[in-house]
C-alpha cells in the first residue's frame, strides 16, 4: 500500500482552508486540495482563524456571531509585515501592512503560540 492509499491514520489534521478533517499523514486536502505541508501553525480564534504558511499570514474572518466563517480571506506576506507587535495585558497581535495597522485580538493559548513562533 503506497503512503496515498493509506487513509487509516486519525482525522487530526484540519484543513485550515475549509475546515475539514484529514487524516494526519494527508500531503494534500481531500475537499479543496489544498497543500496541508504548507501548513506551519493553523489558530481558531474567536472572530477569525488564522494561517501561518512559510511565507504568509492568512486570515479567515468568521461572522459576527463566530459561527461560522465570512468567506472573506485576508493574505499578508511575511516579509512585508512591520512594527510586529505583541500586547500585554491585553493579548493583541499587531502589524503594519502596507501602511495599515492590523490589530488581532487573540485567545491567551494562540497569542503564546503565535508570539513563540514569531519571535523564534
Ligand atoms: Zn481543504
Amino acid at each position: 500500500m503506497s503512503q496515498e492509499e493509506d487513509y487509516s491514520g486519525n482525522l487530526g489534521k484540519i484543513c485550515p482552508s475549509c475546515m475539514i478533517a484529514n487524516a494526519d499523514n494527508t500531503k494534500n486536502c481531500m475537499m479543496c486540495d489544498k497543500d496541508l505541508l504548507e501548513t506551519v501553525l493553523f489558530l481558531e480564534d474567536e472572530f477569525f482563524d488564522i494561517e501561518i504558511t512559510s511565507k504568509e499570514l492568512i486570515e479567515y474572518r468568521k461572522n459576527y456571531y463566530r459561527t461560522r466563517r465570512t468567506g472573506k480571506v485576508k493574505h499578508f506576506k511575511l516579509d512585508k509585515m512591520k512594527n510586529i507587535n505583541f500586547g500585554t495585558p491585553i493579548k493583541r497581535f499587531s502589524f503594519e501592512y502596507d501602511g495599515k495597522k492590523e490589530v488581532y485580538p487573540l485567545r491567551d493559548e494562540n497569542f503564546i503560540l503565535l508570539k513563540e513562533l514569531i519571535k523564534g
